[in-house]
């Protein structure tokens, strides 16, 4: 069986432990490959190697690391096959999600901010003729990477490549769950050359890894995406060394339909959002505020249209929802919709795991799941639940819907329909929440500053934004 290995230094090696974990195939529930156990050992080896390749990495001009990165993008990209069908086993979703979204991502993340960093600029004060400040934005040093395992590789190379371009070394930790592009992807830095140590990938348990990588006072800045109480736990870890951190967490987002709304296209993303890699987006409009006028039609309208939907092999390009992560997680999702009938809601479709035929009859797959009748306070309305499960709510007037959708601890993103512009602004000025799409969801712009308030996360990344978090200010003043 297939052995996973650490990235450290420029090489592919095992733990120093020896010890593995078994990775599993979510659609299959059979064990394929083997995972480094890897522990606080491997993590400072890996953050040495980083130390020592900052000393050049670090001092190489933007131009030289922008053909580095996109020479390692073109790579990646000659290995696109390979890497969708990774992603697909061992995450669970369909591989023509990983073929149109995941994958495709991961080579333009290293593109898109190579390519900022060129035209990353920083600020100039001038004082009335007396003086000039200008501030350099430098490298900070070794950083931590710490990713989850809805968008394996996407999201490990949201971090990697703006750390990067912006300077720094790393050292990653993909989840444990999902180590196998992150693996394909230490191989593919081997075959680009790319110079040693520059990316060091160090696999295994968070609480072990990521802890170590998390506490190490030789790196300076975490930027971690993951769940809300894992978040807590490295800013405790992190917070007594003063380490610049940003935190990209969990949401319980609200998508609201008012009664002006392009009523069919709005059914249709709704679905999307709801069910989209099977619930698994920290982004997913878990929450579905419909006008008390539309309700009942709306309802109705996404029941027909999530009947429509195919659970099945994530080989299958008619697969419209794969497998959800684990077994464990599975239970966690069942155990939520079990807990929301008896806090008297009724399930309006789905609501049960799903046993396909043959090899994957031992999958993890779960029937996408409306649920409907729930107060807005109620447990399954207010905690993240990270499946394909939606949670349908009417409400009456504008600001009535404002007061629901910021009722939970959650702030990441939202979603209004309406034709009203107007009220369109008003509301998603009102709304808590980082992200705000009017009359879409996920519509991605990667320059925009994407993150969370209240406990979906602090900070913001993405453009400028990664790269002023992944450099350090420096202001210089100058006496005229
Ligand atoms: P977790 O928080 O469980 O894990 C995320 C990463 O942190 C994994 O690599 C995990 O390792 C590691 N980790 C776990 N414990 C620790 C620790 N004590 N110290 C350091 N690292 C640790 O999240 P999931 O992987 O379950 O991902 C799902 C969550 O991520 C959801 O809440 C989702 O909303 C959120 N998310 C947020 C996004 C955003 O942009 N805001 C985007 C995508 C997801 P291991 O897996 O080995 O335990």
């Amino acid at each position: 069986m297939e052995k996973i290995q650490n990235y450290i230094n420029g090489d592919l090696i095992p733990p120093q432990s020896g010890n593995y974990i078994n990775n599993i195939c979510p659609a299959t529930g059979k064990v394929y490959s083997l995972i480094p156990d890897s522990d606080a050992n491997d993590i400072e080896m890996a953050v040495i190697a980083a130390k020592d390749a900052f000393k050049t990495w670090g001092k190489l001009s933007k131009k030289e690391r922008y053909d580095h990165i996109m020479h390692l993008a073109d790579v990646i990209e000659e290995h696109f096959d390979v890497l969708v069908k990774a992603e697909s086993r061992d995450n669970g979703k369909p591989e023509w999600l990983a073929q149109s979204v995941d994958i495709p991502r991961a080579s333009e993340n290293f593109k898109f901010f190579a390519t900022a960093s060129l035209h990353f600029n920083s600020e100039i004060h001038e004082m009335d003729g007396k003086a000039i400040n200008y501030t350099l934005r430098q490298p900070i040093g070794v950083a931590g990477c710490i990713s989850p395992w809805n968008l394996p590789l996407y999201l490990l190379t949201w971090k990697i490549a703006p750390a990067l371009t912006a300077g720094n070394t790393v050292v990653a930790k993909p989840s444990e769950m999902t180590p196998m592009t992150a693996y394909l992807f230490s191989q593919i830095c081997q075959k680009a050359n790319f110079p040693k140590g520059v990316i060091n990938i160090v696999h295994g348990y968070g609480n072990k890894v990521g802890d170590a990588l998390s506490r190490h006072p030789d790196v300076p800045i975490v930027s971690f995406t993951g769940g809300t109480a894992t978040g807590e736990k490295i800013a405790a870890a992190a917070a007594p060394m003063f380490k610049k951190l940003s935190l990209e967490l969990g949401g319980k987002n609200p998508n609201i339909v008012f009664e002006d709304a392009d009523f069919d296209k709005a059914v249709t993303i709704a679905v999307k959002a709801a069910f989209s890699n099977q619930g698994q987006i920290c982004l997913c409009g878990s929450r579905l505020f419909v006008h008390e006028s539309i309700y009942s039609d709306f309802k109705c309208a996404v029941i027909e249209e999530t009947k429509n939907l195919k659970v099945g092999d994530p080989k299958d390009k008619n697969s419209n929802l794969g497998a959800v992560i684990s077994e464990e997680h599975m239970n966690k999702i069942l155990s939520c919709i079990e807990k929301a009938k008896l806090e008297g809601g009724e399930i309006l479709i789905g609501g049960k795991r799903l046993i396909l035929k043959g090899k994957l009859k031992n999958g993890y797959y779960i029937e996408p799941t409306i649920i409907d009748g729930l107060s807005v306070d109620c447990q399954t309305n207010q905690e993240e639940i990270f499946g394909p499960v939606v949670s349908m709510i009417p409400f009456k007037t504008e600001e009535e819907v404002i007061e629901m959708a910021n009722s939970t601890k959650y702030g990441l993103s939202a979603s209004i329909f309406s034709r009203d512009i107007s009220r369109a602004h008003r509301v998603a000025a009102a709304i808590d929440s980082g992200v705000v799409w009017i009359n879409t969801w996920m519509l991605r712009d990667l320059r925009i500053p994407f993150g969370g308030m209240k406990s979906s996360g602090v900070g913001r990344e993405g453009g400028f934004k990664s790269l002023q978090f992944f450099t350090e200010p420096k202001n210089v003043c100058i006496k005229i």
